[in-house]
């Protein structure tokens, strides 16, 4: 579905008349309005319909697909077999072919910054007879790595629910957390992404939708005064077993600004006032 243009990078801010850094020209020039690309918010070769009009300058379109590209190659790759995308299918050697990272909870949600949290690695799994009944015929061999690069995923679950935040609360209607952590400025992107153990259904869900096989859901919580806006994802629901994610969008409006300060001086990064 096409949203109407956003005319402005979601991930910068960068607006038509900006000066800014234009990968493909190397220079540095004024942006024209024919620079801002569509987004997708959930990749098109995962099957994502659901775009952006004019909401990405040149330089954060390729910082993203950077990292996108690693997920569709490596860690995503065999996911998109099972789910009939084009590129088809290679048949593993090992019953694990692939492997998703799980996580705890967002450490905002404890009000500590983390710094070093540990993780775990979810195999997916399929019995090869069950892969070939998908395709008929193999279309693609190559070898699989099974290389898991964690900090891209979570690059890119924090881009795909920035984009939906986005769409549901609109640019300006939220005060965005996740852009460093899209724009690979901060490591630490376990502070506003992570886990979602009890899957989709929270107590506060406001929204669940799915566009295909991928499902979201929009909620809010309240910490320490502030509403913030929270989105959780799970990708491929036609598969099982695989993880939900969720994501802390942003701070919605009506907040103290004092609550910036807070979570400043506790080590989480902040939008500069
Ligand atoms: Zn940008």
């Amino acid at each position: 579905m096409h949203n109407p243009p956003l005319n402005q990078c979601i991930y910068c801010g960068a607006k038509p008349g900006d000066v800014a850094w234009v990968p493909k020209d190397k220079m540095t020039r004024a942006l024209l309005l024919e620079d801002f690309g569509r987004e997708h918010i959930v990749p098109e070769g995962l099957n994502g319909h659901e775009v952006l009009g004019k909401a990405s300058c040149p330089k954060c379109e390729s910082i993203t697909s950077d990292f996108e590209r690693v997920i569709m190659r490596d860690s995503a790759w065999a996911l998109r077999s099972t789910i009939g995308h084009k590129s088809g299918v290679k048949l593993p050697d090992t019953a694990a072919f692939g492997y998703l990272p799980i996580y705890n909870v967002p450490a905002i949600f404890s009000g500590q910054v983390e710094h070093n949290p540990t993780f775990g690695l979810l195999p997916i799994q399929a019995r090869r007879e069950d892969l070939r009944q998908m395709k008929k015929k193999a279309t693609e061999i190559r070898p699989s790595t099974f290389t898991l690069d964690k900090s891209a995923w979570f690059r890119f679950i924090a881009k795909i629910a920035h984009g939906l935040a986005v769409k549901r609360w609109g640019l300006g209607g939220f005060l965005p957390l996740l852009p460093p952590t899209i724009l690979g400025e901060r490591e630490d992107h376990w502070n506003y992404v992570g886990g979602c153990p009890e899957g989709l259904e929270g107590e506060g869900v406001h929204v669940i939708q799915s566009y295909g096989i991928h499902i979201h859901a929009f909620d809010q919580i309240s910490k320490e005064g502030a509403e913030f806006a929270l989105v959780k994802i799970r990708l491929f629901s036609n598969a099982k077993g695989l993880p939900t994610y969720q994501a802390v969008a942003g701070l919605l409006p009506g907040y103290d600004p004092l609550i910036l300060h807070e979570m400043y001086a506790r080590g989480f990064h902040v939008p500069a006032a």
